[in-house]
């Protein structure tokens, strides 16, 4: 009798952990976020101090600034001139491939 409570219990919990798991796959592939590539290209030259000397909440906001808004890279304070130049690069070859599109 006992056995067959637990053997219930079981049964139970592992058809509820496939739904909810099920449920989940479905939710997430539904509710995905594109992220912007180009977005974490540049925040991977920021010195990622997420200082906010840059007048945005972090690095993540600076970076996203820059490929959308033109934003200078020249406005965080800690980077340095060769991080800058090599972002002003690749927005020049982001904007030379959206022309190209
Ligand atoms: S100033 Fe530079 S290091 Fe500080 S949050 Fe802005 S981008 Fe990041």
């Amino acid at each position: 009798m006992d056995f067959e409570k637990i053997l219930w219990a079981v049964l139970v919990l592992v058809v509820l952990g496939l739904v909810l798991g099920l449920l989940i796959a479905v939710v997430s592939k539904v509710f995905k976020v594109e992220e912007d590539t180009r977005v974490e290209e540049v925040l991977a030259l920021l010195p990622g101090a997420n200082c906010g000397g840059c007048g945005f909440p972090g690095c993540s906001g600076m970076a996203d600034a820059i490929v959308n808004n033109g934003a200078n890279p020249r406005n965080c304070k800690p980077i340095k001139q060769e991080k800058v130049d090599e972002i002003n690069s690749l927005m020049t070859k982001f904007n030379e491939d959206q022309q190209n599109q």
